[in-house]
């Protein structure tokens, strides 16, 4: 048994799983108010841990200093508010009072109660300017911040419904209790990060490399972000499957890579999320973790090495940032090349999302430039099999997929 990396965020895994002691008749009893795909990811992020040291919903002292101080109310470096979000309608409905414990139903089952410590009011406009530092409406997270419901519900939340994750996601999501027990069994006791919302190019096999060598680390952890889609992305199948394929057609040695996801709505917060990413890895046990260009950005509201700098800002948060440029094709070097080694600048071929995208929908260019050939094997099969006919996401794709989470009766 290794000793086994660095401590949770805040020294302790949280843990808030309640599924013994709950029982289905005294869900009767309780008030209960349905939530969302993204409110059901995050109570179960909290229950296991994935956001120690948060046991709940953010109270108001908590996301004051989240937006003022990068810091929870007790301190430790925080940067994105956890918010749950109701209309004051509904609460007047409820009866909802402070003491309180309320029931979260999720695909009309059970999922998770939450102790209503705190209801309040929150200005929105100043929380998206705060967290994206812009208010402008063509930044995603700025809209999902601004069409938050008028009232913040604050409390400790209990899982009380296990969330049942479909495959082929159920291979590669474990809680972080779980995780870290999985990194100790495979001997790994620097282990470096990868957030990836992508199916992985020869640029991003390099970049992975590369921060494998720059670690020091035993191996490298993929943390692909599954939750809400928008039009044009990868399919989730595809990210999870294309990354698995790296490591079983030997571009990984099996010893030093691994796939698992991340339920999580990403906020395009640039420096902030970067920030939150590094958090939430070195709770499932990550020493390291790496972050490329415009890591977590959109468009252009971020400088591109904004999320390198935001790192020599903050205290220490006891896991490494490891930062890089930019990797492309090279026909002189004959293969990947980094901006901070290859001499070719003026013949580089980006491996943009264009290009990616011109590959895998046209079937146009070599894949050996841009995909390993197994790699593109497993996106086409993935397209067929889960895409509705496309690697990206479309109307279509989000109308028939199959969610990532079934919910059954408790129990059950
Ligand atoms: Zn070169």
């Amino acid at each position: 048994m290794v000793d086994n990396t660095l401590s949770p965020h805040g020294g302790q895994l949280v843990e808030r799983l309640a599924t013994q002691s709950f029982s289905a008749s005294f869900h009767g009893s309780l008030k209960s108010i349905p939530v969302n795909d993204q409110i059901a990811r995050e109570c179960i992020n909290i229950a296991y841990g994935v956001f120690s040291p948060l046991e709940g919903f953010m109270t108001k002292e908590d996301v004051d200093a989240v937006l003022e101080k990068m810091a929870l109310a007790n301190g430790y470096v925080w940067s994105i508010p956890i918010v749950l979000d109701v209309s004051e309608r509904d609460i007047d409905e409820m009866a909802l009072v402070e003491g309180d414990t309320l029931l979260l139903t999720y695909q009309d089952q059970p999922l998770a109660t939450l102790e209503v410590e705190q209801v309040f009011p929150y200005d929105l406009e100043h929380m998206a300017r705060r967290v994206y530092g812009t208010m402008d409406e063509s930044h995603p997270g700025v809209v999902r911040t601004t069409n938050l419901k008028d009232r913040f519900i604050g409390g400790k939340v209990s899982l009380v419904n296990e969330p049942g994750i479909n495959p082929p996601f159920d291979r590669f999501w474990y809680p972080p209790a779980q995780l870290r027990n999985m990194l100790a069994d495979k001997g790994w006791e620097r282990v470096v990060a990868h957030q990836t919302r992508n199916v992985p190019h020869v640029g991003h096999e390099g970049f992975m490399k590369g921060a494998w060598f720059a670690s020091g680390a035993d191996g490298v952890l993929v943390s692909a972000v599954i939750g809400e889609k928008r039009i044009g992305d990868y399919i989730d199948e595809a990210i999870v499957l294309a990354q698995e394929t790296l490591r079983n057609a030997g571009y990984f040695g099996e010893d030093v890579h691994a796939t698992s996801v991340l339920m999580w709505d990403m906020r395009y917060a640039g420096p902030k999320e970067a920030v939150f990413h590094a958090i939430v890895r070195k709770n499932m046990g990550c020493t390291h973790h790496m972050f490329g260009r415009d890591h977590a950005g959109v468009g252009s509201f971020y400088d591109p090495r904004a999320s390198h700098q935001i790192f020599q800002e903050i205290p220490p948060i006891g896991i490494v940032p490891v930062t890089m440029g930019e990797w492309w094709h090279c026909p002189a070097c004959e293969g990947v090349a980094y901006e901070g080694l290859c001499g070719h600048r003026d013949r580089k071929l980006d491996l943009s999302g264009t290009l990616m995208r011109q590959t895998l929908e046209q079937e146009i260019t070599p894949p050996f430039l841009t995909f390993r050939p197994e790699v593109f094997d497993v996106v086409k099969e993935c397209t067929r099999e889960y895409g509705a006919g496309s690697s990206f996401v479309t109307q279509e794709y989000l109308a028939n997929r199959r969610p990532v989470i079934t919910m059954l009766p408790p129990g059950g």
